[in-house]
């Protein structure tokens, strides 16, 4: 009989949305007039751009003819996409980054699990706690890390707590690691990484020859311009750092599918025989193997983001999320409930109240309030006793959502 990939049975199987899932259709079932405001699951809900909306009815037009038809395209990605992302996204901040240097994908989720086709085994890998769970997961699947413990931990990774006791800032492992995951500004905690403390990270992985993976799905919405949108911003990261980026929570692409992976030429990681081998040849050696490249259209769309009216639009996009963080932050605060991030980001990230732990705080706002949010345990361990609430809604369900809260 075929084998299974046994990784894969390593994996905890009571995931946190399916459990989310199971508890709001059994309150459902048993209270089907209880009118439920999801402020859970990181999904925008805002509609697509008008400039990107455009932008992919054009190019569908376009391959309805003949001299406008394109089939497969660079599995990198379009030039012209590639250059205006290495522009206005990394050269007009400073960044040293060039357009070859940029592989455009069908989403940041699978970059960041893809990325381990290129990296060996026997890498000591540091992951922050809480985590957006597909770090973990992929290192699961890829057979990186043990079995996982009684408190949900996985072996063989480095867990670094963030909490309100170091301010959510991962401490620089005391023992050395070769990988490290970073996710600036961060799901689920809403905290952001000045440059002093990426500076620190950037350091230590240049000192430990580590290599650090930054995800930047949520720089559109910082908002101090003095905070770091790229880790290419801190001198010396183009020889320790890959990033991710997306177009999902910025434009809105959740479903429409695009975003980047920057890849600096000159990183190297060692191969068994002890020679330094050049990253970017192995990524692009995998994505032109693996990968057949993102829709036209679809880039076309995601190259309208750059437009002056794809950028007005993605501002007011950002602003109007931002707009619902700041209100569940005044109305959680008002209510006496310590509140975190959603200053720099689209979630907000409060202490359960009373002493209650993340899932007690899970049904009874489920119960109480008919509102949905994420356990923060369900991102680990030191998660336990916090709480995640999306600032991704319509204003009307969040101030219902607040509303009903207040009057608890
Ligand atoms: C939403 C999100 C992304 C974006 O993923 P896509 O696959 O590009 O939609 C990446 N990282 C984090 C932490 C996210 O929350």
């Amino acid at each position: 009989m075929v084998k299974v990939n046994g990784n894969y049975l390593k994996l905890k199987a009571g995931y946190l949305f399916p459990e989310i899932g199971r508890r709001v259709k059994a309150f459902s079932s048993a209270n089907p007039e209880a009118q439920l405001i999801r402020l859970g699951i990181g999904d925008v809900t805002e509609p697509l751009p008008q400039a990107c909306r455009d932008a992919m009815k054009s190019a569908i037009d376009e391959m309805g003819t003949a001299e406008g038809f394109h089939g497969y395209g660079p599995e990198q990605g379009y030039a012209w996409l590639r250059e205006a992302i290495a522009r206005d996204d990394f050269q007009a901040r400073g960044c040293e980054i060039s357009a070859e240097e940029i592989f455009v994908s069908d989403g940041s989720k699978c970059d960041s699990s893809n990325i381990l086709d290129i990296l060996g085994s026997g890498n000591r890998i540091a992951v922050t706690d809480p985590v957006y769970p597909v770090y973990v997961d992929s290192n699961v699947m890829a057979g990186r890390t043990g079995e996982s413990g009684d408190d949900g931990r996985y072996g063989g990774l480095t867990y670094l707590p963030i909490s309100a006791d170091n301010g959510f800032a991962a401490q620089i492992p005391s023992e050395p690691v070769d990988l490290i995951y970073l996710c600036y500004p961060n799901n689920p905690t809403g905290a952001v990484a000045t440059k002093a403390q990426l500076k620190a990270w950037v350091d230590y992985a240049r000192t430990n020859k580590a290599l650090i993976l930054f995800d930047a799905a949520y720089e559109a919405f910082i908002q101090d311009p003095d905070l770091p949108h790229s880790i290419y911003e801190i001198e010396g990261a183009r020889d320790c750092a890959i990033e991710f980026r997306s177009f999902s929570k910025n434009a809105g692409f959740t479903g429409t599918r695009c975003a980047l992976t920057v890849v600096p030429k000159g990183l190297m990681g060692k191969a068994d025989d002890g020679s330094e081998v050049e990253l970017w040849g192995l990524w692009n050696r995998r994505q032109s193997t693996k990968f057949n490249g993102v829709s036209y259209i679809i880039q076309r769309g995601a190259e309208a983001v750059y437009s002056d009216a794809g950028q007005q639009e993605v501002k007011a996009l950002v602003n109007f999320y931002m707009e619902n963080a700041a209100i569940i932050r005044r109305e959680l605060s008002a209510a006496g409930i310590e509140v975190h991030g959603g200053e720099h980001a689209p979630y907000v990230w409060l202490k359960t109240p009373l002493g209650m732990d993340s899932w007690s705080f899970f049904d009874h706002l489920l119960q109480k309030a008919n509102v949905v949010g994420t356990p923060g345990s369900g991102f680990g361990a030191a998660g336990e006793g916090y709480f995640r609430l999306s600032a991704f809604n319509s204003r009307r369900n969040v101030d219902e959502a607040m509303a009903r809260i207040r009057n608890l």
